[in-house]
């Protein structure tokens, strides 16, 4: 058995879908369950129509929706050709409409859009994508059923970013999914999505369709969760900057984990979290060139001690400096700013401290003015604005003699804020101005991974070579 996740460019016209279902046909001999995003900007268009709505901008949501129906009709008719099956499906979207229309009326007369109403209105654009795709597959001769799901992905009720139940998801999904794959039918399910234990639609953070997908694979011990989508892996920066990016073969958990976190898109970070429980590999591979062998995330790798294997970067970064009001003992000062940050759920990217000094790193869209308010009880404050962090990651980094003095080396030009290494052996982390971010990693990339190679560890693309 095996999970196949497709995410949004993999399904956002029905010539992608259609490439899916050929994808998903060459895999039935292992059983998948099928893992669908919304189609891409689908998720995006419903928050707008919820904006709209909030805002009292009735037109523009009526017309946003209509827009986003119009791509998913015209999908279906392209795609499913069987007359019956067209007119079902175009009539689970005409109520599926419907249901958002009653939502948009709701917040219209409110004028608010809480957590709760946005996890409704975004649960939408999976329901969509995986009844299309699981008719699609019936279309094209495979057994497909349609798995919702509020019957087995129940969280608790922190709307937006719900925290999974993993043991009830393992039992629903042991009753509920195993004998329809044993009996050689393909479930297509939702990711992102989950229900409160009281039936009320959460999701669980956004880009967080890979995590659905690992809880599925973990809660079912899969062979495999495949993650599939638009590039040929994990490669060495992101390709939309260095043009030259290497794939990266084989990575740990570990790294793989530390690389999403600090920025890279190809995986959410939670990801790693049911794989790593139970040991099962993930492959990320690309819906566009389904031939090529993509990357192989697994705890069963080659010793790589020392190896670099991947630049990520974040935007838009402040900088927080912390230092005492008068001289009160180090350790109580550490106590009261770490509560503050922990009652504000900062997500906290690096980090330095001085004898009376603390700085953190963090995004921009976390250093909240209630933030800073109660920081300022705590201490003396100084922001900095506009930075970026720049993480150099492999395994065992402080093995690697000489490496602090290539990369420092390479980006000798740049203002460099705040540096942390030492306290993962997994990244070096480097706090710059915002303004220098791709010039920096296109710098750093070439002094560590230019030349033209390929090994156990790094391939260069096939795109790279024609050229
Ligand atoms: N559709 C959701 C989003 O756009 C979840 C995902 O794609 O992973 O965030
Ligand atoms: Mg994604």
């Amino acid at each position: 058995m095996i999970v196949m996740k497709f995410g949004g460019t993999s399904t956002q016209d029905a010539p992608a879908i259609a490439n899916v279902v050929e994808i998903i046909k060459a895999h039935l001999h292992q059983k998948p369950i099928v893992v669908v995003s919304a189609i891409a900007q689908a998720t995006n268009m419903l928050e707008k129509i919820g904006k709209f709505a909030a805002d009292k901008n009735d037109r523009e949501a009526r017309e946003t929706l209509t827009q986003l129906f119009s791509r998913h009709f015209t999908i279906i008719d392209q795609l499913i050709r069987h007359i019956t099956r067209n007119r079902n499906l175009r009539s689970v979207l005409d109520a599926m409409r419907e249901e958002i229309e009653t939502i948009i009326k709701g917040v219209t007369i409110l004028r608010e859009l809480t957590p709760r109403t946005l996890d409704t209105l975004y649960s939408y654009g999976e329901l969509l994508s995986s009844r299309i795709v699981s008719v699609a597959l019936q279309d094209h001769g495979i057994q497909s059923e349609w798995i919702d799901t509020k019957d087995f992905m129940f969280t608790d009720e922190n709307f937006n970013r719900a925290t999974p139940y993993l043991d009830i998801i393992e039992e629903k999904l042991k009753s509920n999914l195993l004998h329809l794959v044993n009996n050689g039918v393909v479930p297509v399910t939702q990711g992102f999505i989950g229900i409160t234990l009281s039936g009320r639609r959460t999701t669980m953070g956004r880009e967080s369709s890979d995590y659905s997908a690992a809880i599925i694979g973990a809660a079912l011990d899969v062979d495999d969760i495949q993650i599939w989508t638009d590039v040929d892996g994990v490669l060495t920066a992101d390709p939309a900057v260095v043009p030259d990016a290497k794939k990266v073969k084989t990575l740990s958990f570990k790294e793989a984990y530390e690389l999403s976190y600090f920025g890279a898109k190809v995986l959410h970070p939670n990801t790693m979290l049911p794989a790593i429980e139970k040991s099962i590999p993930i492959h990320i591979y690309n819906s566009r060139r389904p031939q090529s062998t993509g990357t192989l995330v697994t705890a069963a790798l080659p010793s790589t001690s020392g190896v670099l294997k991947s630049i990520a970067y974040k935007r838009n970064i402040t900088l927080i400096s912390i230092s005492p009001q008068k001289r009160i003992g180090q350790y109580i000062f550490w106590e009261h700013i770490q509560n503050v940050f922990t009652k504000h759920g900062i997500t906290i990217l690096a980090s330095v401290t001085a004898e009376y000094g603390y700085s953190i790193a963090a995004e921009e869209k976390q250093t909240t003015q209630a933030l800073l308010q109660d920081l300022n009880d705590v201490g003396i404050v100084s922001i900095n604005e506009k930075k970026c962090i720049i993480s150099v990651l492999g395994s065992s980094i402080t093995q690697n003699p000489g490496v602090l003095n290539r990369i420092f080396g390479s980006i000798s030009d740049f203002n460099i804020n705040m540096i942390s290494f030492g306290a993962s052996q997994f990244s070096i982390n480097i706090v710059l101005e915002d303004g220098d971010a791709l010039e920096a990693v296109r710098e750093i990339h070439s002094e560590l991974f230019g030349e033209v190679f390929t090994d156990d560890i790094f391939e260069v693309l096939d795109q790279q070579k024609k050229k």
